[in-house]
């Protein structure tokens, strides 16, 4: 085998990441040359398409090789380049022109290395950090509306900043960002001139985050030029706000879902590290398997969403480890993907009865790579979700809370950690369908379980139990803390209002508590029960208030 096939795949990123920086500078010289023609009179679609496309690659490169901030600036500027061109009269303000040369030019001044980063950005972690309070933006110019929203988004512990216009929120995003946008605007003065709607549409795109409107009319030209600004929702005053807030929420969590986990196995170590490569700009979180003696453990460690094997490889074939890991129950449902030049129909049938799900034809463009990837992991995880995930509110269902249940106590127990555990139950529920009907009753549970998902930690498990009664396993969480937490979370909840037929209402809860500390010798079945009869226990005494279990009762 010659030398450079026995490189490992660090290494070789490496070498790649080196002469990336080595290559740099020059190719932020030529970026700022080509980017000088755009101040000469007229549109020069060429200079704009080739610095478009060059500020994609590079954005995509920088993030991969360890620069991130470099990417993230030329990120924006291949944002606003490409409104430039989808604009088709070209007309654009000098000052833009001059202003998206000024910054061009100082790239440079960006790049500030870190060290060591091509390995941990090859686990490249999602946008958005999970724990931390979602920022949201209102653009607003309806007083009355904008006060209830902001009242009821600080009830779902948004964190939510207003701004009287675009070209306000413009000059915050020198400071900030946002993790969403709501724009209350009325659409037909951001469609005055053609040249404003442009300004706006660089404007939104460079926040780059999801955006939703509001607005009074509800007309297919407002819907079209709304779509054209990005949206990704459309409420028509009366906004029902619970499901706004029901909306966002879903288009957070698209946003925060983890990196996709591919494992790759080549014998071709160059061909394996590409892959990598590429998966890994695309967002991916792609390894490579050194030894298929090790499949198994490196499963078990890695958790691939899919694994791309090759087929022929010296010492063990594709099939001899496919065939491997189908012979254990936990891995028999892992997504395989035959990666090979294999063009004899019979051995692919093999390969399929072998326990592959896929064949993939090598070569493989890039672009085919990553679609094909994504897409089987995709589908993995929205069929995962449909047999563990509770449809009205995304939650675990019964049984897999119980099994969480029991692993993260169990866990928690040998490394000596507290958990505890809650059930929740809505008060007096039957009134509200009875009173208002299931629809409404429906978005009263669903704004419960939006409550708890942004209120708890993302290690927290969260599960719905029954019809209006909630489980959380708190891991690494004690009793102290826990009544802290949620007792928070019940006065939270009695502050939504809840809309139906023109009127509002509000809704409490009772809450139970039990924690590992005090029952040191359970099962987290066991301690659910627990956290149940103190569920009771506050129901007798009143309801909307937490009681802690203290005994086996
Ligand atoms: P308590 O304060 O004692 O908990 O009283 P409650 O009225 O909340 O409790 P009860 O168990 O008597 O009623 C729960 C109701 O929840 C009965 C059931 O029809 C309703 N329910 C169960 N699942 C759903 C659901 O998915 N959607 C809606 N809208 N209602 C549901
Ligand atoms: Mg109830
Ligand atoms: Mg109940």
């Amino acid at each position: 085998m010659p030398r450079s096939k026995q490189c490992d795949a660090q290494e070789q990123l490496s070498r790649l990441r080196a002469q990336f920086l080595k290559r740099l500078p020059v190719e932020l010289n030529s970026l700022k040359a080509i980017a000088e023609n755009l101040t000469k009179p007229g549109f020069d679609v060429a200079a704009l398409n080739e610095l478009h496309h060059r500020l994609h690659k590079l954005s995509g490169s920088c993030g991969t090789f360890g620069v991130p901030a470099l990417g993230e600036a030329a990120r924006i500027l291949e944002i606003r380049l490409q409104a430039w061109l989808e604009d088709r009269s070209g007309e654009i303000d000098d000052k833009i022109r001059q202003s998206i040369v000024k910054e061009i030019g100082a790239l440079k001044d960006v790049i500030q290395p870190t060290e060591n980063q091509s390995d941990a950005s090859l686990a490249m972690a999602s946008d958005m950090p999970i724990d931390k309070t979602v920022r949201v933006w209102l653009i607003e110019d309806d007083a009355a509306f904008e006060q209830e929203l902001v009242r009821q988004l600080e009830s779902f512990n948004f964190e939510v900043h207003l701004f009287k216009s675009i070209r306000d929120a413009e000059t915050a995003a020198q400071f900030e960002r946002p993790d969403l946008l709501i724009m209350n605007v009325r659409l037909h003065r951001l469609s005055e001139q053609d040249s404003i709607l442009l300004q706006d549409r660089i404007t939104l795109k460079s926040l780059d985050c999801p955006l939703l409107f509001v607005s009074s009319t509800d007309d297919f030209n407002s819907r079209v030029r709304a779509a054209r600004l990005g949206a990704e929702g459309y409420f028509v005053k009366p906004v029902d706000i619970t499901i706004l807030i029901n909306r966002m929420m879903h288009i957070l969590e698209k946003r925060r879902a983890p990196p996709q986990r591919v494992l790759i196995i080549d014998d071709d170590n160059d061909l394996a590290a590409h892959y990598q490569l590429v998966l890994a700009i695309a967002g991916m979180q792609a390894e490579v398997l050194q030894q298929p003696e090790a499949v198994i453990t490196k499963i078990a460690n890695f958790r691939p969403e899919i694994i791309l094997l090759d087929l022929h490889m010296p010492n063990f074939t594709g099939l001899d480890l496919a065939g491997v890991i189908r012979q254990y129950d936990e891995w028999s449902g892992l997504p395989i993907v035959f990666l090979s030049s294999e063009s004899d129909l019979d051995i692919q049938i093999l390969a399929m009865g072998q326990g592959a799900d896929d064949f993939l034809m090598k070569p493989i463009s890039d672009a085919q790579l990553i679609a094909a990837t994504r897409a089987r992991i995709e589908r993995a995880r929205r069929l995962t979700s449909l047999i563990t995930k509770d449809s009205l509110t995304g939650l675990l269902k019964h049984a897999s809370i119980k099994e969480a249940a029991d692993l993260e106590t169990a866990q928690a127990q040998r490394n000596g950690k507290p958990v505890s555990i809650a059930m929740l139950d809505i008060d007096n529920f039957k009134l509200v369908n009875d009173t208002y009907g299931h629809t409404v009753g429906d978005n009263v549970i669903a704004s419960l379980a939006m409550l708890l998902r942004q209120r708890l930690r993302h290690s927290d498990i969260i599960g719905r139990y029954g019809g209006e009664e909630f489980a959380a396993v708190l891991a690494e969480c004690d009793q102290d803390d826990a009544y802290r937490l949620l007792d928070d979370i019940r006065h939270q909840f009695a502050n939504i209002h809840f809309q139906a037929r023109n009127q509002r209402f509000n809704c409490t809860v009772s809450i139970g508590l039990a924690d590992s500390a005090h029952f040191p010798h359970l099962i987290g079945t066991e301690l659910l029960t627990i956290a149940d009869n103190a569920l009771y226990q506050a129901k007798r005494e009143g309801r909307n208030r937490t009681c802690i279990a203290r005994s086996i009762e």
